[in-house]
């Protein structure tokens, strides 16, 4: 079972097993999300909803269903303004949150399925990484600054000449990939709790007051700093422990 952490799940909409997985396509619904036929839906405040397991086909890839993740994405609402639906060019960018979302579904589903952190260059059985709907369409596409269906690419929708998901949102597949690498790098709060972070604080402050006081023991036991400041050296200890206790307390505050 593959259901993604911090997902809405309500009700299975899958059936039929996927073979494999190579790719996450993103898609524009020209409505509001959910949209059942992807296996993710972003709104445009970044809510994730999963209306399939990974491990079922979308129906939103036509002959691409068996290897690919399908993600629609929110283009109606407030959020976006009003837009002429007719007018290819018209669908709006996505959200800075919905960008976001994107991002951590392709991270997710990066280290769920190995799908590559790359572009997917077509709609070619062979091709991976991170495509567009429009990869696997056919249309006169011109007017449009991403192209369509290469030849003995897959094809991905039967209705000629769809811009899914649009050009301002094909623009920020590029951001959306660096955001996802990110996250999978080490974003510092995607990899690890704050009770984790301040667990990591505690052991090296621990290891740097052990040696320290390691140090200024050798030096009490050697008999000070050679000149006999026994009490010097037993002041410097003192300092140097309330030094340490204050800078911990000062971390572990900020780290709140
Ligand atoms: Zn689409």
């Amino acid at each position: 079972m593959s259901r993604m952490p911090g997902a809405v799940f309500d009700v299975e909409h899958g059936s039929e097993a996927m073979s494999r997985h190579d790719i996450v396509c993103v898609h524009t619904i020209v409505g509001t999300a959910p949209a059942t036929a992807a296996h993710f839906s972003t709104a445009a405040d970044g809510t994730i909803h999963q209306s399939r397991d990974t491990k079922f086909k979308s129906a939103a890839n036509l002959s691409g269903n068996h290897r690919i993740i399908a993600i629609e994405n929110e283009d109606r609402g407030s959020a976006f303004g009003a837009w002429d639906t007719s007018d290819g060019h018209a669908v709006p960018a996505f959200t800075p949150q919905q960008l976001d979302a994107i991002a951590k579904i392709l991270a997710w589903a990066h280290k769920e399925h190995g799908i590559p952190l790359q572009l997917c260059p077509d709609s070619k059985p062979t091709s991976r990484g991170l495509a567009y709907h429009r990869q696997g369409i056919d249309g006169n596409f011109g007017p449009f600054r991403h192209p369509g269906r290469v030849e003995a690419g897959e094809q991905w929708s039967g209705s000629f000449g769809k811009v899914c998901p649009g050009d301002r949102r094909i623009d920020q597949l590029t951001a959306i990939l660096e955001k996802a690498r990110e996250i999978v790098e080490g974003g510092f709060d995607e990899v690890a709790t704050k009770a984790e972070i301040k667990e990591a604080v505690r052991e090296v402050v621990a290891e740097v007051v052990r040696d320290e006081l390691t140090k200024q023991r050798k030096m009490l036991t050697d008999g000070g700093d050679g000149a006999g400041n026994v009490n010097k050296e037993r002041n410097n200890l003192q300092n140097i422990r309330e030094l340490i206790t204050e800078s911990t307390n000062d971390i572990i505050a900020k780290l709140g």
